[in-house]
């Protein structure tokens, strides 16, 4: 029996096309760890749950909350871990103690600067040194893993978080839509604000549209937020039907940088790095710090359909894994 293991949104996302061809063909039971519980709100019923218990150092909880529980692993012969959360590394590393097979859905992600994504760059690295099998979405994060001497069972497949968008009509509506959450910027999201503001006062005719992250570093300052439409966090088709109908975005996040290259949009990544290094200087602009903001948002402004082909697949990812699996001996 496989253990399919997600903890935060992103996670069930890019899990969801999965769940949908292994049913009947593959033997799973599914394990939310309670990373994220305000952002996950319609998961499948038959879900076993963990709770991650409260301490001084949030990752130390998760950490703690996941090694030692026996349960978790009776009658499991592997697991399927996605991404790069702090409970994907405690689940590999539990499961590595028990020698049961790990397989890693979005492999071989790397900026190689272990607090840019901060914990995520340290966690995935570790999780490709226990993995049995590797599951990439490009074949440039399958090159990462060949130069870190992984070659064996890396299989690239698109990413599957495409397969839940391939039916979507796109168009380019005066809408820009932002996200911005991550630890890396908690420090100065104040100042990414009033930049975001700024531009939302100078540019009357685009509606910007921010669903906020419920996280209270980020909470804490919507109020600078004057000239933008702050909502809060939508149920995903909700927030796909908005991204579809983007004129661009300007993120943090990981996931829409993929979203929106296959939706044929631009974004501005509000990060030092990014580990979807396929899209940039096409689909995807880094803004490092919010004093470059107003320039690259003018840049993409005046020219905002990319020309190119989106790095991340083709929204068929999840019908290859299964096959590939199966061939596996899964
Ligand atoms: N998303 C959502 N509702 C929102 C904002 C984002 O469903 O209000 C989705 C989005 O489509 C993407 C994912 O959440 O698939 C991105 O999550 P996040 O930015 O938290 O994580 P990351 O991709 O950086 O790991």
């Amino acid at each position: 029996m496989m253990l399919i293991c997600f903890g935060t949104r992103p996670e069930y996302i890019k899990i969801k096309p999965l769940l949908k061809v292994f049913d009947g063909n593959i033997d799973y039971t599914l394990l939310f760890t309670g990373q994220h519980t305000d952002l996950l709100k319609n998961i499948p019923a038959n879900t076993r749950r963990l709770k991650i218990t409260d301490g001084p150092n949030r990752l130390d909880s998760i950490v703690q909350s996941i090694l030692n529980k026996e349960e978790l692993f009776e009658e499991i012969t592997s697991i399927l871990v996605q991404g790069d959360t702090t409970s994907v590394f405690s689940l590999a590393l539990a499961a590595f103690h028990r020698r049961i097979k790990v397989i890693h859905l979005e492999a071989g992600l790397r900026t190689y600067d272990k607090w840019n994504p901060y914990p995520e760059e340290f966690n995935r690295q570790a999780v490709s040194r226990i993995a049995d099998i590797h599951l990439c979405p490009t074949s440039l994060a399958a090159e990462n893993l060949r130069k870190e001497g992984i070659v064996n069972n890396v299989f690239i497949s698109g990413n599957t978080v495409l397969d839940n968008i391939r039916d979507i009509p796109v168009k380019y509506e005066d809408i820009v839509v932002v996200t911005m959450h991550r630890r890396e910027n908690h420090h100065w999201i104040e100042q990414w604000f009033r930049e975001i503001n700024i531009l939302a006062e100078k540019n009357p005719s685009l509606q910007f549209v921010l669903p906020i992250h419920p996280n209270p570093n980020v909470r804490k300052h919507r109020e600078i937020l004057t000239n933008v439409k702050v909502v809060n966090p939508l149920e995903y088709n909700r927030f796909i039907e908005l991204l579809a109908k983007a004129k661009f975005v300007i993120t943090d996040s990981g996931g829409i940088q993929e979203e929106t290259s296959f939706f044929f949009k631009k974004c501005i990544v509000c990060r030092k790095a990014t580990e979807r290094s396929e899209g940039l200087g096409v689909f995807s602009f880094l803004c490092e710090t919010p004093s470059q903001l107003g320039a690259i948002f003018n840049a993409v402004n005046s020219d905002h359909v990319p020309a190119g082909v989106c790095p991340y697949g083709d929204g068929f990812a999840a019908e290859s894994i299964l096959e590939y699996l199966r061939e596996q001996g899964f």
